[in-house]
């Protein structure tokens, strides 16, 4: 696989170059050259492929020209050993449940292939590497979690002050490879922090080498097209006789969405996606205008989709060579209020029983705005209900609880926080002290 910079200004690179990056050092985002397309044959038995089965054909098919289909298989073991269920809600409508991993959101699969591709793609399996995550609350613990078996890969996490829970914190502050890192500031913050040293490490070799855990780097983003497959077959099995499949996406970073626009170029024949975005509507404002302004993030019910400023919008124009029409044609927008939102989660458990987080709600929500009669729609929801307790009881006044899934003792050091303004000194200095490193 060869790759480019969204910014067309740096030279291509390999993926295992991207990933040890994670961006490109003209500050763009890598993205695959071509995306090989799945053969036909494929798509004609899929409906009986497990999840599994359908991941080993789609890493192959993107990752085969770097690892053995029997590491591949590896990877793919540890990193989906749970299920990801499709469940019926109201009729045509479903929802795909992305959480069942570990830390309970669908940022584990993503980071645990992360975590099983860099070691067979590295060339140089010697040195400790360093891995910086901005987080707005799910990506901390789950790259974390990802990385717990790779004792010599220091993970730091920055989270912005007073937006998430101890519980979320505590998923990432207590592991021992891992520094937490409470930034004075919102998530855009955190994640143009994160940018910025990633930058600075790319432009000076005396600064610890570092690459990104977030959704930029695409040994993380990738491996979340193997859902939209895995989502499309799940559909067919339930309404064979379907006119089409149309997937509702919560945006935040614009990680997953991108993923199922490269699953579509991939061939797979989803009808249309939907993007859902809260307040936070810069996407659905591109779609409707073709300007994009990133802005100040406000603070909503979906808290994840908290993003003023998503990074993953330069892959896709750049998937769609900026031809607007094009991508309007794949990709519906629609924009919710807090008060949608809820009185979506309000009805759907109301007449069903059944919990949405915020996000999923949104998703859902978007989802009856664009379906047609006769399609198959699925909304995803990216968090199990009980990530978002106190949300989910302010709406619904009950309390969902999380399984207990991710309760493993081992590797974990007392709670520790490293606190910091948003200035990329203050980071540096964080970065120089737990990499040895002279500044
Ligand atoms: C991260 C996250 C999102 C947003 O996903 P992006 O890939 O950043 O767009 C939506 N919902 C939940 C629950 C999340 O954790």
């Amino acid at each position: 696989m060869i790759l480019h910079s969204t910014n067309r200004s740096a030279p291509q690179v390999t993926l295992p170059q991207a990933a040890a990056c994670g961006i490109a050092p003209d500050g763009g985002l890598y993205l695959p050259d071509s995306l090989p397309r799945l053969p036909k044959a494929f798509f004609n038995n899929i409906s009986e492929m497990s999840l599994r089965e359908i991941a080993y054909v789609v890493a192959n098919t993107l990752f085969g020209d770097l690892a053995s289909s029997g590491d591949l298989k590896r990877v793919v073991d540890d990193a989906l050993d749970f299920p990801i269920p499709l469940v019926p809600v109201s009729e045509g409508r479903f929802v795909l449940e992305l959480f069942h991993g570990p830390t309970h959101s669908f940022k584990d699969v993503g980071s645990r292939f992360m975590a099983g591709l860099l070691p067979l793609v590295s060339s140089d399996g010697t040195a400790g590497r360093n891995i910086i995550v901005a987080t707005s609350g799910d990506s901390g613990g789950a790259v974390a979690d990802g990385f717990r078996r790779a004792a010599s890969t220091r993970v730091f996490v920055l989270f912005p002050k007073g937006i998430l829970t101890r519980g979320q914190v505590e998923l990432f502050a207590t592991l021992r490879n891992v520094v937490a890192v409470e930034v004075d500031g919102n998530f855009d913050d955190c994640q143009s922090l994160a940018l910025d040293a990633l930058g600075e490490s790319l432009r000076d070799p005396s600064r610890p080498r570092l690459t990104s855990g977030n959704s930029v780097n695409p040994a993380r983003q990738l491996p979340s097209i193997i859902y939209y497959f895995h989502a499309y077959a799940s559909a067919l099995r339930e309404n064979p006789d379907t006119e089409g499949v149309v997937i509702s996406v919560p945006c935040g970073n614009l990680g997953n969405l991108s993923a199922g626009l490269m699953a579509k170029k991939m061939g797979l024949p989803v009808k249309r996606f939907v993007a859902a975005n809260n307040a936070n509507d810069e996407f659905v404002e591109y779609l409707r205008t073709g300007g994009f302004r990133p802005r100040k993030a406000l603070m909503t019910l979906a808290r994840a989709m908290d993003v003023g400023n998503p990074s993953n919008i330069a892959r896709i124009i750049d998937l769609y060579d900026g031809c607007l029409e094009r991508l309007r044609g794949d990709v519906d927008g629609c924009s919710l209020t807090d008060d949608q939102i809820a009185r979506t989660m309000r009805g759907v458990y109301g007449s069903t029983g059944y919990i949405l987080e915020p996000q999923g709600a949104a998703a859902f929500r978007a989802l009856d705005f664009s379906l047609r009669p006769g399609e198959t729609g699925i909304a995803l929801a990216g968090a199990a209900p009980g990530l978002f307790a106190d949300a989910v009881e302010g709406v619904l006044g009950i309390r969902p609880q999380l399984s207990r899934s991710d309760q493993q003792s081992g590797g974990r050091q007392p709670f520790r926080v490293e606190k910091i303004p948003a200035t990329q000194s203050a980071l540096q200095r964080v970065l120089n002290t737990y990499t040895n490193t002279k500044s």
